[in-house]
């Protein structure tokens, strides 16, 4: 086999369904150009389900993509179609990132370390407590970063459906499911509050006006963290905002998942800055979700 000339492209994408209000392009390319490394990044839709998305995979392999990065609706299917993964993303049960190598596709899951990355950067103190809103296919990597990247002693899980909480739950130490309806009472512990739910995103026939929980009982100081980032400023994250209470964004999340993808395909380091971020937010603003 041939080694690839230095100049030649190097070629990865995200493959979802759907993928065309992905930002991961746009945060890529931003890092390519900066860098002057020849890297394409696309967005490519996967129809047919799971077995379509293992064909568009295998096809995209064979092309000479370095690798993808994964989304909704394939992030089990992404972990189930790899041949080795590492221990975190076995953890999760969940892949963001499939990477091509001689020896076959490596599953990674980012969104834990983009999680954990963006709550050192908010600079809050140490956290002891965690409530996590939703248990759905996010919560997953939010709890693992919480758990152990962050180091939180005691994590606290609502979900509308109770057992999905549970389940989730019980396959992490230290973490503890309670009914959706004592919620709001359970902010009142909680050093750091995360929505994974839907609950605030734009899509069709929700309002965007809904909060996954009240914070009249929230402690002074505690951290609002919300991953939707469309809008870019949820109902949740204003009302946060109106009490004084510190806060994170879903793009702070979004931006740093993105790091190791391009570290391993286009072979550079990406920089998360506020160049960056306004490319962002100007994306978003020009979709009406800012
Ligand atoms: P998902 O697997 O579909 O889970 C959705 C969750 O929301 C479930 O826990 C569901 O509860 C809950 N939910 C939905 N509607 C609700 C309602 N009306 N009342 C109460 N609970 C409700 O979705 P996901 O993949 O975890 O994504 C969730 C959000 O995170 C999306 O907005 C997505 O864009 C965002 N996200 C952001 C990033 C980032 O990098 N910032 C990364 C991944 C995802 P049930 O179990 O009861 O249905």
């Amino acid at each position: 086999m041939t080694a690839p000339r230095p100049s030649s492209p190097r070629l990865a994408g995200v493959v979802g369904a759907p993928v065309g209000h992905s930002l991961s392009p746009l945060i890529h390319t931003t890092w390519a150009r900066r860098a002057g490394v020849p890297f394409h990044y696309i967005p490519i839709e996967a129809e047919g389900g799971d077995v379509g998305f293992k064909r568009v995979v295998e096809g995209l392999r064979t092309a000479g993509f370095r690798g993808v990065n994964v989304t909704l609706p394939f992030k089990e299917a992404a972990l189930a179609l790899a041949e080795d993964a590492s221990a975190a993303t076995a953890a999760i049960g969940a892949a963001n990132m499939l990477t091509f190598t001689q020896d076959g596709v490596i599953a990674d899951n980012s969104d834990a370390d983009g999680f954990a990355d963006g709550l050192r950067e908010t600079g809050a103190a140490p956290l002891r407590s965690a409530l996590v809103l939703g248990a759905g296919g996010s919560a997953r990597a939010i709890v693992y970063a919480l758990r152990s990247l962050i180091g939180v002693e005691n994590v606290v899980i609502a979900n509308r459906t109770r057992a999905r909480a549970g389940a989730l739950a019980s396959s992490f130490g230290g973490v503890q499911a309670i009914d959706w309806a004592d919620r709001d009472a359970s902010a009142a512990d909680a050093d750091v509050v995360v929505n994974t739910t839907s609950i605030g995103m734009a899509r069709d026939g929700a309002s965007t006006d809904a909060t996954p929980l009240r914070l009249d009982r929230a402690r002074a100081g505690t951290l609002v963290c919300d991953i939707v980032y469309a809008p870019l400023e949820t109902a949740f994250l204003r009302e946060a905002r109106a009490r004084g209470l510190p806060t994170m964004d879903g793009l702070e999340m979004l931006m740093r998942q993105a790091l190791p993808g391009f570290r391993a395909w286009a072979g550079g380091e990406g920089v998360v800055d506020q160049e960056l971020r306004a490319s962002c937010e100007a994306a978003l603003s020009a979709r009406g979700a800012l």
